[in-house]
């Protein structure tokens, strides 16, 4: 089977390039990793498939592998949250914090092929930035405790990426008003874009996400026209999340 395989940011590896001259680490063993298999290279880095001694496997690079950079699948480090909140007395038990399931659950949905959110999240291009994707520490000291248990993650611009700049703790009420803009964007899902719409229409898609952010519908914002001065008034809520059914 020719499976595609993707480095952590949601882009194709190109299998196609052969190792070469490059040093060949199959077999070899990194902390909990071992290489079985190398899958190629996208730009300089060199990728390989690696079974950790959890049994899960991960994809990583050989630079993050020579350099210790990744030393298991992601086990060691929950291990080491769950210790240290053990140690500090952060939670009861063993208890895995929330914000810790959170970010686990983040990184399910961009880098998992297997997981049922995949198509929706890393499938379509959503990409976790590279200091969250790699430390859950630094994700918490960006985004903070939860408020409470009640909030989970929410990207401002639903199209954009897992980041500080681009993520926030909401609440799944205020998420679902957030995102008349995702009603849309199931409309057209499996077939057209935002940007493959916007071309077709010859509208920018950043342009066309502010229009649809504004309350208008697909049909109006696909043919708003700039020269109509009027102000663009926000639909009420009921009509405007009633869309969808
Ligand atoms: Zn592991």
């Amino acid at each position: 089977m020719n499976e595609r395989y993707y480095t952590t940011t949601g882009k194709p590896i190109n299998s196609s390039i052969p190792l070469g001259a490059a040093r060949d680490l199959t077999g070899q063993k990194f902390n909990r990793l071992i290489v079985v298999q190398y899958l190629g290279r996208r730009g300089n880095a060199i990728y390989w498939l690696c079974l950790c001694e959890c049994s899960n496997k991960t994809i990583t690079t050989s630079s993050n592998l020579t350099r210790n950079n990744t030393t298991s699948c992601g086990c060691y480090q929950k291990e080491r949250v769950i210790e240290a909140c053990a140690t500090h007395g952060a939670t009861i038990g063993r208890k895995i914090p929330s914000e810790y399931k959170t970010w686990e659950q983040m990184k399910k949905r961009c880098l998992s092929l297997n997981n049922p959110a995949y198509p929706r999240y890393g499938g379509r291009g959503i990409v976790i930035c590279s200091q969250w994707k790699d430390s859950y520490e630094t994700f918490y000291k960006d985004m903070g405790p939860k408020p409470s248990s009640k909030y989970t993650i929410e990207r401002i611009n639903n199209d954009g990426p897992y980041s500080p700049e681009n993520c926030k703790w909401a609440t799944r009420k205020e998420q679902a008003s957030n995102k008349r803009t995702s009603v849309v964007a199931k409309f057209y899902t499996g077939s057209k874009t935002m940007k493959e719409l916007g071309a077709e229409y010859g509208i920018n898609h950043e342009t066309l996400r502010a229009r649809l952010c504004k309350g208008l519908s697909l049909k109006e914002a696909l043919e708003y026209k700039k020269h109509s001065r009027h102000k663009i008034s926000p639909r009420p809520k009921n009509s405007a999340n009633s869309g969808g059914s």
